[in-house]
């Protein structure tokens, strides 16, 4: 998950623009490499937190391993807007649709730099586990970031989120900082007959490429608007009703803050090969040849990934994240049956106590 962060304001757009110039980090030194760990490790150790956090992003997901948390059943509920205009940015890391930042952003016509929509407006947000998130982007990995069972899906989408905070608005807002982020990340595989996926049909061409090569190293993301309304809400609501797995990580990229919330979903979706080379082609040509865009997999250290408990492939836990899910169950069943026998006690003394009363 790439975090270049965009405001409104025109000196913010700057702020982004010398960001990413001074982004030295890279996914691999090799042209037509796969990602590179050890390439990964000397680039990405200006940030500290991407070479000693504990909690890092993206991990593989064991499934015999992962523990049933029926807290998440109240999930994830998107209620995101339908974009009939989409702000496309080819970032030179990827392909992302939207700025990272609550309120809508559009490309002027005739082009130049994007600026606020008018009338105002945001996004739309997600309902995670009760809590109100903004959705700013959605951002694509090729291959896959988070791996299930070691295994690499050919394409992962991130819908980045960050807590609503309205409240605080101004100086101690969340807004353009990298705290209390979600990640609703969806895994694609090359469909058996070659279809082309229908959602990312509607826009996936319309991302500008860089004919000339090495705009990232000049610091200048490309932009693009598209016309196709797209209801990503929809689809992921869809989705959504297969389950998730849900663990805690980080920006997949530098800075590679910590606490950020992670679901991954199990329902997977296709696309062809022509939308997989589009985004490969294209990350080759900003990256010197490197036609990936995956950190290499962070481990999981102390950390219990969770599912819902419907969808599929969920059990109670595995080994010790198994035993504590049971025996949490069973110490918030103990204390209302707990609760039970006291009352039936009490009550029982009262009829004796009554009884002996009035028989005195
Ligand atoms: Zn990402």
């Amino acid at each position: 998950m790439e975090w270049v962060y965009s405001r409104a304001a025109g000196n913010a757009t700057e702020k982004s623009r010398q960001m990413e110039e001074s982004t030295g980090w890279v996914y691999s030194r090799t042209a037509g490499a796969s990602s590179n760990a050890t390439d990964q490790l000397a680039t990405w150790a200006a940030w500290p937190t991407c070479v000693l956090g504990r909690q890092q992003s993206p991990v593989n997901v064991i499934t015999s391993d992962v523990a049933v948390a029926p807290a998440l059943d109240v999930g994830i509920i998107p209620h995101l807007k339908v974009a009939y205009e989409l702000l496309l940015k080819n970032t030179g890391v990827s392909f992302q649709v939207h700025e990272t930042a609550p309120e809508l952003r559009v490309l002027p016509p005739g082009g130049g730099q994007p600026v606020a929509a008018e009338p105002p407006s945001t996004k739309g947000y997600t309902m995670l586990r009760g809590l109100r998130y903004n959705w700013y982007q959605v951002h694509y990995h090729t291959p896959s970031e988070n791996t299930i069972d070691g295994e690499h899906a050919a394409l992962e989408a991130h819908y980045v989120h960050q807590l609503a905070d309205e409240e605080y608005q101004g100086e101690g807002s969340l807004v353009g900082t990298t705290e209390q982020l979600a990640v609703v990340a969806v895994l694609y595989d090359v469909s058996n007959e070659d279809a082309c996926n229908e959602e990312l049909g509607a826009f996936w061409q319309d991302f500008p490429t860089d004919t000339a090569g090495g705009h990232a190293a000049e610091g200048a993301p490309l932009y693009a608007a598209s016309s196709a309304p797209v209801d990503f809400g929809a689809s992921l609501t869809e989705a959504l009703a297969g389950g998730y797995y849900f663990w805690t990580g980080s920006l997949t990229t530098p800075p590679c803050t910590e606490g950020v919330h992670w679901a991954l979903l199990k329902t997977r979706r296709t696309v062809c090969a022509a939308q997989l080379d589009r985004l490969r082609v294209s990350l080759a040509a900003s990256q010197h040849g490197v036609s990936v865009n995956n950190r290499v997999i962070q481990p999981l250290n102390l950390r219990i990934i969770t599912t819902t408990s419907g969808g599929g492939g969920g059990r109670w836990g595995g080994g010790a994240a198994g035993a504590v899910g049971v025996l949490t169950i069973l110490g918030c069943l103990a204390v209302p049956c707990v609760l039970i026998a006291l009352c039936v006690v009490v009550l029982e003394r009262r009829k004796h106590w009554r009884g002996g009363h009035r028989g005195a």
